[in-house]
């Protein structure tokens, strides 16, 4: 089977596989003392702490693990939330984000929080001019969350630029993470980023491990955030419960390898999708139009609508081939919000797939999905 939905999620890496095995039979907890097991796993999480501070640009100790990038954006966005409750601050977030941070929204809501979303254009980027002015208003908001790259159409947001205004209006920054991880640079040492949400299963690591990135100020002090998970007081108070050591020794090797593998990816991945996309335009050239962006993009996600075609039907019939989606695997079930606020119509909606592409993937493959689409 070709898989090409690996924005839902990768498949897991031999290397990574490899790395996680022994710590299936190495069973000591982290947070014990003295004994070889217990020390040995408090190293291997260290080491896999500092792989994935490296691939962010970030010190270990601004990395929290959490059980995905789900948990980290609830964490985040209630955590800052629960310490400024009653100040009467909004939350500002876009129209285009992922449900994990949508729901937040709505929930905080329900607490009397007010909610502010940001509009995105057709090409799915943030509308920077309806952002400035929220950031600029008279009451800053509590805190600003935006996307860096989207999951449905790939579109990349300037989170350069936006960061940089929140703080120079003193407003805490958080950015979803979770896509472009292992597929742009990020340089979290040159941005003036608070908060940021990552996962481990879409960089061919474990499902289950994400990490919430939780920058300290000038001072090395962390920002005040409320904790989701109240317990034992592990990763620094921050998220009790006893560490999923293998899991997080996979989540280390995944971002290891997908740092020092970050450009070869990035040329491979984006030389398929041109492949794709350039197949796409000369076989269905009458009925095809792309919902994603042309640039601003992240390598890899294609969604493409064919006039005349129902999504569903499509997806299923090519499900025993070729692995595609109608959009986010965390909200299948109803018509894409995404799409929706990029300006597409019902139908619009109802006739696109989401094509997602990883290093795994080959220009054979790309050929051989174009030869089942002709039927
Ligand atoms: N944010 C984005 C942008 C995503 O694509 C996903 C995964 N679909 C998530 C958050 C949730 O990640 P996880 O599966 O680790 O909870």
């Amino acid at each position: 089977m070709i898989y090409f939905d690996n924005a839902a999620t990768t498949p897991l890496d031999p290397e990574v596989r490899e790395a996680m095995l022994p710590y299936l039979h190495e069973f000591g907890n982290p947070s014990s003392k003295y004994y070889p097991i217990a020390e040995r796993a408090k190293e291997a999480v260290q080491a896999a702490r500092n792989s994935v501070a490296e691939l962010l640009g970030c010190d270990a100790e601004e990395v929290i693990f959490t059980s995905g990038a789900t948990e980290s954006n609830n964490m985040i966005i209630k955590g800052v939330a629960d310490a400024f409750w009653g100040s009467g601050k909004n939350f500002v977030t876009s129209a285009a984000e992922h449900s994990s941070i949508l729901e937040v929204a709505n929930y905080l809501q329900t607490k009397g929080i007010r909610v502010e979303l940001v509009n995105v254009d057709a090409a799915g980027h943030v509308n920077m001019e309806q952002l400035r002015q929220l950031i600029t208003q008279n009451e800053p908001p509590l805190l600003i969350s935006i996307m860096w790259g989207n999951n449905e159409v790939g579109s990349l947001n300037d989170i350069a630029t936006i960061s940089s205004l929140s703080k120079q209006y003193n407003i805490p920054f958080h950015t979803d993470a979770t896509q472009v991880l292992g597929k742009v640079p990020v340089c979290l040492a040159d941005l003036p980023i608070q908060y940021v949400s990552i996962s481990s299963h879409k960089i061919h690591g474990p499902k289950g491990i994400g990490a919430a990135i939780i920058r300290k100020d000038e001072l090395g002090i962390r920002p005040r955030l409320s904790p989701l998970i109240h317990g034992g007081g592990q990763e620094f108070d921050l998220r009790s419960g006893t560490l999923n050591v293998p899991a997080i020794v996979g989540f280390g090797k995944a971002a290891e390898v997908a740092k020092r593998d970050l450009t070869i990816n990035q040329n491979h991945i984006a030389s398929l999708e041109s492949y794709l996309t350039a197949k796409l335009k000369e076989h269905f050239e009458s009925i095809v139009t792309f919902n994603s962006p042309s640039s601003n993009k992240l390598p890899g996600i294609v969604n493409v609508r064919f006039k005349g075609i129902h999504n569903e039907l499509l997806i299923k019939k090519l499900a025993p081939y070729v692995a595609v989606s109608s959009g986010s695997a965390c909200s299948s079930s109803k018509p894409s919000h995404v799409l929706s606020s990029i300006g597409c119509s019902l139908d619009e909606i109802r006739s696109s797939i989401r094509i997602s592409l990883s290093k795994f993937n080959t220009i054979e493959e790309i050929e051989k999905f174009i030869g089942i689409l002709r039927g």
